[in-house]
């Protein structure tokens, strides 16, 4: 092997490992530059590395480099983690959000997998993206899909959530439109007529009633929420003149309270009954923060007028003590006064000059007992004065908390009453329940407790409409008063329930009295457009036994009307446990 051949075979080697070190280093430069941007720290380091490299720094000096860079690569990866974990925080955070709005429920389900895959992603930064755009759709079907709820606080709280509520041909009335607490005893036309004749329903609704549904005014395109308000228009008005005639106004409210009536009296349109409406709890605020000032500057006069009779007593007390000493001091002075009269009695030889002394001490005695009576005089004339100011003041305060007082249970009892039947409501029936309950506890008897519920009646609803319905209940609440004993009492539950509490009753007395009320209610001739309309109860019942709290008499009461019901309705039907009693 010649020496070139040998050197030029050592050569190449040498060569190849030297480009393998340049390309290495390339590399390197290009990997830390694909880096760069992840985190500041990390950045300086592969500058610091990039500049090793292009200036061919020996392979030790690169070397001693490589640490920090590595602490640099772990420190970014761990920020990278919790930036990736923070947004996921974010995101999830905003779908909640969403899903609070209630979205439509595919959108719902879709907003759920969402937060679901955001879980399950390995690489977030990868998947991001995708993941945006998809809640950027989902946002958008959320936040489209209930566009009017937020600016129709009323209209929603009378009839749910959405307008499709109000599009239901007869939407149930119970639940969005709690009007008993305000609701006054139904008209005098509205008085039925003596079981025996008929109840004509249609002759007491308003004839627009009696036609399949209500038109209101409408202009032009009718949009799908006038439809739907125009089904409901004539019930909405009838409910909003009850409210109108149950608020208790301010004097001053009235003008606007009677412009507001005849406005609704003669029929609201769509975009009236917004108004309308704001018209109205404008007037019900008013009236009742005006009320509550009032009510605070009576209990403020009140305060005044206390604090000044305390200063009126102390006072009195004061000039009180003040005569009494006045009267020890006197008494003391007279007595002063004698034993000196005394010691000149004794020792005085001269009969004239003792007569002179002692009429002279007598007269300054006497004097002295004038000014002190005068001056107790002065006084008591002052505090009697003032002790009768203070008993007129009582009077007027007296009359005042009288009509305060009557103004409060004025409210009190209203708001106790159910506005559609003029019986108790469910507030007032569950104050009697406890009354009555406490009664039995403490004294004992027979206490029977009724549920009663009427048959089908939402198909009385759909057949006749909501007027007719609501007649039907204001006349099943008159039979139940009529055909029940003064002792009796009735409420209405809500709804078209009812439920009647009888003292005093042993389960066959009620059972003869229920059947007949059942009977009767049955035979009503109640009917729409002299066609009858049968209507029918259910009823349940049971008596307070041993050990029962008053909710175990209700869900028995409750339980044997809903057997009632199953049992083809239109029956009385005892509670089992009392019936095996
Ligand atoms: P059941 O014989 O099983 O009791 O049938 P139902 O139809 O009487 O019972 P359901 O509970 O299905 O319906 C009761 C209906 O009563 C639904 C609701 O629209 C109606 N309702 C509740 N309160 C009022 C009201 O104040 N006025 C009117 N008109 N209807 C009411
Ligand atoms: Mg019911
Ligand atoms: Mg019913």
């Amino acid at each position: 092997m010649s020496d070139t051949h040998r050197y030029s075979a050592d050569a190449e080697p040498e060569k190849a490992s030297s480009e393998q070190e340049e390309l290495l280093k390339r590399g390197l430069v290009r990997v830390s530059i694909a880096a760069d941007g992840i985190d500041p720290l990390l950045d300086r380091r592969l500058k610091e590395l990039r500049n090793s490299l292009r200036s061919d720094a020996p392979p030790k000096m690169l070397g001693a480099l490589l640490p920090d860079l590595e602490r640099a690569v772990l420190a970014a990866d761990q920020s990278r983690q919790q930036r990736s974990s923070e947004i996921c925080t974010q995101l999830k955070k905003l779908i909640r959000q969403l899903q609070d709005q209630e979205p439509p429920k595919e959108t719902d389900k879709a907003l759920r997998t969402l937060s679901k895959q955001l879980d399950a992603a390995d690489n977030l930064a990868q998947s991001l993206p995708r993941l945006l755009g998809d809640l950027t759709q989902l946002q958008a079907a959320t936040l489209s899909s209930s566009p009017e709820e937020a600016s129709t606080g009323l209209w929603s709280r009378l009839f749910g959530k959405s307008s499709e509520a109000a599009a239901t041909p007869l939407p149930a009335l119970e639940d969005p439109i709690p009007l008993d607490a305000a609701e006054p005893i139904a008209e005098p036309e509205a008085e039925p007529p003596e079981p025996e004749t008929p109840a004509p329903v249609d002759a007491l609704i308003p004839s627009t009633e009696a036609e399949p549904q209500p038109a209101a005014k409408t202009s032009g395109n009718i949009s799908g929420e006038e439809q739907s308000y125009s089904k409901v228009a004539a019930h909405i008005e009838s409910i909003l003149l009850n409210l109108l005639s149950d608020i208790q106004l301010l004097e001053e409210q009235e003008l606007t309270c009677q412009r507001l009536r005849e406005q609704i009296s003669k029929g609201l349109n769509w975009y009236e009954l917004t108004a309308a409406l704001d018209a109205l709890s404008a007037l019900v605020l008013n009236a009742q923060q005006n009320r509550q000032v009032e009510f605070e500057r009576y209990l403020q006069q009140l305060n005044q007028r206390l604090s000044q009779f305390q200063g009126n007593l102390e006072e009195a007390q004061s000039s009180y003590v003040d005569s009494l000493e006045e009267g020890r001091s006197l008494e003391g002075a007279i007595r002063g006064e004698v034993e000196v009269l005394h010691v000149d009695v004794r020792e005085a030889d001269d009969l004239n000059s003792l007569k002179a002394n002692v009429e002279a001490k007598l007269n300054a005695l006497l004097s002295k007992v004038d000014q002190a009576r005068a001056l107790r005089e002065a006084r008591d004339s002052q505090v009697s004065e003032r002790l009768k100011v203070m008993v007129e003041r009582i009077q007027v305060m007296e009359v005042e908390a009288q009509t305060f007082r009557k103004h409060l249970e004025e409210q009190r009892q209203q708001a106790m009453l159910d506005s559609l039947t003029g019986l108790s409501n469910r507030a007032g029936l569950q104050k009697r329940m406890d009354e009555e309950y406490e009664r039995w506890l403490r004294y004992g008897g027979q206490l029977l407790l009724v549920v009663l519920d009427v048959d089908h009646f939402k198909s009385i609803n759909d057949r006749f409409g909501h007027l007719a319905g609501d007649k039907v209940l204001r006349l099943i609440a008159t039979q139940l008063s009529r055909r029940l004993r003064k002792t009796d009492y009735i409420g209405r539950f809500g709804g078209e329930e009812f439920v009647v509490l009888m003292p005093g009753t042993s389960l066959e007395q009620g059972a003869i009295a229920l059947e007949e009320l059942r009977a009767g209610i049955e035979a009503s001739p109640f009917h729409f457009k002299n066609a009858p309309v049968p209507v029918t109860i259910s009823i349940g019942y049971t008596q307070f036994c041993q050990g029962d709290t008053l909710d175990d008499v209700f869900d028995r009461a409750d339980k044997a009307m809903y057997r009632a019901k199953d049992q083809g309705r239109n029956r009385i039907v005892q509670d089992a446990q009392t019936i095996v009693a």
